[in-house]
């Protein structure tokens, strides 16, 4: 660690939990034959005991929500509405002790939970508690002789797998449209971080019929592939990576399953020549460096006009050296340790290879020596890179981790064409004083989402979703209640002409 290098201290007063976790399925706590550990990613010590679910788990869960949606699907919309506000009361008065929870679960600094994950969680019960309501079908005009209507009618089982970057928001975006349309859940979380969704669902089940919602712990290829490919599955809900969405993708083809993809991304912030540079600087480190960069939405790559390219790399050097790098548990620290020693490496992996094809390393790039306790955790400086013409590697991987690439353009044409290489759609930026440009730029960028002059606004009502690598389907918005039905029609014929076809 050299001096300029800030961590933060020891925290006393670590999370670990006796009692194994349970799966939890049919309204019943079930114990697993085995468990697995999870360990603190800010020492490297185990914390407490998941359950390791199996096929058979599986098929029990599924099982408990199939029966349950005969039940849940005829529940009036009052009642789900009035059930997904109490969700989200019930978190909120349980709020204070989410924080160290998830960031003992997967490093994110403590600080984050309480001002993002948190509300965003109960604020997303609220918002489909809100348009449930607005669940309709519409009649559709076919003249005298009919009246024809349609219904959107709830799928089935939904099989909800999710990610271990924000896994409270990740679940609540899975579960508050899914129930809300009228569909029963199993959720199958993150290998390495489940214990949040065992203790959310904890707290909740008892609101809702036995079975309505089920949460199966384990590793990806057994628990997972059991439930994405059981056949009395109606509907795959998948965040995560996306080789593993793919992996997913293959299987439900066979089965003609209808699936959400939520994957990776490889932000571009696109910086004009007049934009406003202290806003941009501060975007910029939000949008890299908040959650460690471990989410699908992380700017990881910032392409400035070369009238203000040197400038800005400058500024952002400057702050990302000074940036706290500590334990999660510390209110001090503004990015803790990578989600696992593996991850940290293969992150490391990836910045030793952009440097072997010509990016220059202008900040971070080493891992940190770290006091005490902390030795053991998986912690990454935060890194800049520059490749001007972005032509290494660091342009078009998604790191999920704190690394940022700058670049440089000159011509509204060249960012376009270099911003849309990439394999992926998720989000990009504009960041412009005029309006005209900026909005030209959003509208050539390929991604299902583009900010002007902001970075992660995600309000909800916003529908969130990528394009191409990025996946399919929108989650956040009015919109994502329909991707959990399916449109029924009801043709009454209102006359007894018919054409003269057999006589
Ligand atoms: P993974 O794709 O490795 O895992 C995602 C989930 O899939 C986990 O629950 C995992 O379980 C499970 N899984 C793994 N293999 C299978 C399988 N064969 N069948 C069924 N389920 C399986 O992603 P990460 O958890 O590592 O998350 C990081 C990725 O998620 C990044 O690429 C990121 O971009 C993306 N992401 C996308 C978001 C979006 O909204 N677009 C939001 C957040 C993350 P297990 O952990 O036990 O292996």
């Amino acid at each position: 660690m050299t001096t300029t290098e800030a961590t933060t201290g020891v925290t006393a007063g670590r999370l670990s939990l006796a009692a194994p976790q349970p799966l939890l399925i049919g309204g019943e706590e079930v114990r697993a034959a085995r468990t697995f550990p999870a360990v603190d990613p800010s020492t490297g010590r185990v914390w407490a005991q998941v359950a390791e679910g199996t096929a058979g788990d599986v098929d029990r869960a599924v099982a408990a929500a199939r029966s349950a949606f005969d039940t849940w699907r005829r529940t009036s919309l009052d009642t789900r509405q009035a059930l997904l506000w109490a969700v989200a009361e019930r978190l909120t008065q349980d709020a204070g002790r989410w924080p160290a929870l998830l960031a003992t679960e997967n490093g994110r600094a403590i600080r984050e939970g309480g001002l993002i994950d948190v509300p965003t969680a109960a604020e997303i019960f609220r918002f489909f508690s809100g348009v449930v309501r607005d669940l309709h079908g519409r009649t559709v005009p076919c003249g005298p002789g009919a009246h024809v209507s349609t219904t959107p009618r709830p799928l089935g089982v939904v099989a909800a797998i999710i990610p271990w970057n924000s896994p409270l928001i990740s679940v609540a975006h899975k579960l508050a449209p899914a129930l809300a349309a009228g569909n029963t859940v199993v959720v199958k979380p993150s290998e390495l971080a489940s214990v949040s969704t065992v203790e959310f669902v904890r707290l909740v089940q008892d609101l809702f019929p036995p079975g309505v919602v089920n949460v199966v712990t384990g590793f990806g290829p057994e628990a997972g592939h059991a439930l994405v490919s059981h056949p009395d599955v109606a509907k795959v809900s998948f965040t995560g990576g996306t080789e593993t969405g793919r992996r997913i993708l293959g299987g439900v083809s066979e089965r003609l399953v209808p699936a959400l993809m939520e994957l990776g991304g490889k932000g571009a912030m696109v910086v004009c020549p007049d934009a406003d540079l202290d806003t941009v600087t501060e975007d910029v480190l939000t949008g890299v460096f908040a959650a460690n960069g471990e989410v699908c939405f992380a700017s990881s790559r910032l392409m400035v006009h070369r009238d203000r390219h040197e400038e800005l790399l400058e500024r952002v050097v400057a702050r990302a050296e000074s940036i706290v790098v500590g334990d999660a548990l510390d209110p001090a620290t503004q990015l803790g340790p990578l989600v696992t020693a593996g991850h940290r490496d293969l992150v490391a992996a990836r910045v030793r290879a952009a440097l072997s094809e010509g990016a220059g390393l202008r900040a971070g790039g080493h891992v940190p020596e770290m006091p005490g306790e902390l030795a053991g955790g998986s912690y990454y400086r935060p890194t800049v890179l520059a490749s001007p013409d972005g032509t290494t590697s660091a342009s078009c991987e998604e790191f999920f981790g704190p690394v940022l690439t700058v670049e440089s353009w000159t011509s509204e044409e060249e960012v376009v064409e270099r911003a849309n290489r990439v394999a992926f759609g998720l989000a990009n930026g504009v960041w412009s004083t005029d309006l005209a440009q900026a909005y030209r730029l959003a509208d050539r960028l390929d991604s299902g989402m583009v900010w002007i002059n902001t970075w992660f606004a995600t309000p909800l009502g916003q529908p969130q979703g990528g394009v191409k690598a990025s996946g399919f389907g929108r989650e956040g918005a009015t919109s994502t209640l329909l991707e959990y039905t399916s449109t029924k029609v009801v043709h009454a014929s209102l006359d007894t002409a018919r054409p003269p076809m057999w006589t």
